[in-house]
Formats: structure tokens, sequence, C-alpha cells
């Protein structure tokens, strides 16, 4: 199996509801190409540990399929993934609670099964 492709847990950040985020490779790191809902209890496929990369957003993504927010962010805290969109000024993390502005970049992931 290649590791062309990677699935990442994603919690919306407005409504908490669990999504997934579909990233290809490509040769400057991972970019998201869709998220689409997670049902409750269905199995992520993807690789155990932790994916070092650089991770962006690719042209077409949608957002997210909660709320539509462009983009993504790590919480510095819990290292999982929470969707943000730029007119946001701060990310709230509905798993931990953490809050904050969002800076830097995101150059590594936990995988899947990680929590
Ligand atoms: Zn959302
Ligand atoms: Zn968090």
């Amino acid at each position: 199996m290649s590791d062309a492709l990677l699935f990442v847990n994603m919690l919306c950040s407005r409504s908490s509801q669990p999504s997934v985020i579909r990233f290809v490779r490509q040769e400057q790191g991972y970019v998201a190409v869709g998220a689409s809902r997670q049902r409750p209890g269905s199995v992520i496929p993807g690789e155990d540990g932790t994916t070092h990369a650089s991770f962006g957003v690719a042209e077409g993504y949608t957002g997210c399929p909660h709320c539509g927010a462009a983009s993504f962010v790590r919480c510095g805290r819990c290292r999982k993934l929470g969707c943000w969109d730029e007119s946001w000024e701060a990310f709230h993390c509905r798993r931990c609670g953490n809050s904050g502005p969002v800076d830097g970049v995101i150059d590594s992931l936990p995988g899947p099964g990680s929590d």
C-alpha cells in the first residue's frame, strides 16, 4: 500500500462533529483535497504513527463538511486537527478546550488510532 493518501481525523471547531480529511502526497508534502463527515464508529484506513511532512490545503479543498471552514489547524496541546477559517481570530479546540491565536505551520500529524 502506498503512502500517497493519508486520512486524518478532524473535529469541527464549531459543532464538535467529527470528520475525516483526505490528504494527497505531493512533492512538498501533503495537501488536503477533501473532508467528509465521519460516521460514528467507522474505521479510518491509514497508517499508524506520526507522519512528518508539511501539511497544507490544496486548491479546490471544499472545507469543513460541518461548518465550511476553509482550513484547519493542529491544536498545540492535544495535537489533533480542528477545522479553522482564516476569518477566525483564534482557534478553540473542542477536544481539549485549548484556545489561542493560530501561528506556525503544521509539520507533522498523528496517525489515526493514536487517540
Ligand atoms: Zn467545522
Ligand atoms: Zn486540543
